[in-house]
């Protein structure tokens, strides 16, 4: 899971993220909603590790990460502006989380030098990794594709791909489908749900959509002015909204 325990955050003069603790559970899909500029992707960045709180803690599973790269959570990111490799296939861009993980861990292996163990073997997992995430995705035909050859549609999913191949206990999602024109953000909705389900892991996912957080999420989290205002499940938070303001944010009928 992911836990975030008393995170504090300022930019300057302007306190963003006044003691916001959330914690969601392996398997859980918890949507963030609120109002722009409340901290929303301030925090996203936090536990993703881009940005230090200035106070607080983050664990993922039962690791304490606040201190860690990014590199080294166990954490997949997609945003809505994903950035593909324009000079690379579909495989290769998807592939690349792994060869990044693998050149991490020999960096660790300084005395070995250039002698890489069972390089051949793990480059064919690294095929089979990849192909199971095109398959989840429905991208096994564009697989030899360059990113410019495909839709944007497509390319948000070689997006999402990069992101579930390597099995991340955590995946971080902020506003991923914002680019995508109305039928196919619904199709995508539920690939995304899907993806996490099959995964197992703890989601964390950013959207303005107030009907996207409805129908995806277990629990929806509301956030104004830097302070998580309630945590709860769509209906809850759809019939019995905590104040004024989340009612007034959710368009409850109150
Ligand atoms: P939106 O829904 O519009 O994306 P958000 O809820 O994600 O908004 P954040 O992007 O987290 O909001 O920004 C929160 C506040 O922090 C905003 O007032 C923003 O201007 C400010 N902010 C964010 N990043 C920085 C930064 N690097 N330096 C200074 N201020 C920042």
């Amino acid at each position: 899971g992911i836990h975030i325990r008393a995170v504090e955050k300022r930019f300057g003069h302007t306190q963003v993220l006044r003691g916001v603790s959330l914690d969601i559970a392996a398997g859980e899909f918890v949507a963030l909603v609120g109002p722009s500029g409340c901290g929303k992707t301030t925090l996203m960045r936090i536990v993703a590790g881009i940005e230090q709180a200035d106070a607080g803690s983050v664990a993922i599973g039962d690791r304490d990460v606040t201190r860690l790269r990014p590199g080294d959570r166990d954490v997949a990111m997609v945003f809505q502006s994903y950035a593909l490799y324009p000079h690379l296939t579909v495989a290769e861009n998807i592939r690349v989380p792994l060869a990044l993980r693998r050149l991490n861990a020999w960096q660790r292996l300084p005395l070995l030098g250039g002698w890489m163990p069972g390089a051949a073997d793990e480059g064919h997992r690294m095929d089979q990794e990849v192909r199971r995430a095109a398959e989840a995705l429905g991208l096994r035909a564009l697989l030899d594709r360059r990113p410019a050859q495909l839709s944007g549609g497509q390319r948000q999913r070689v997006a999402l791909a990069r992101a579930i191949v390597r099995r991340p206990a955590a995946f971080l999602m902020d506003e991923p489908l914002s680019n995508l024109d109305a039928s196919l953000r619904v199709q995508t909705r539920r690939e995304i749900v899907d993806i996490h389900r099959q995964a197992g892991a703890a989601t964390l996912y950013v959207t303005h959509d107030q009907s996207e957080a409805l129908t995806m999420a277990d629990r929806v989290a509301v956030m104004q002015g830097g302070e998580l205002l309630q945590v709860a499940t769509p209906e809850a938070i759809y019939a019995d909204p905590a104040d004024l303001r989340v009612a007034t944010f959710i368009g409850s009928p109150r």
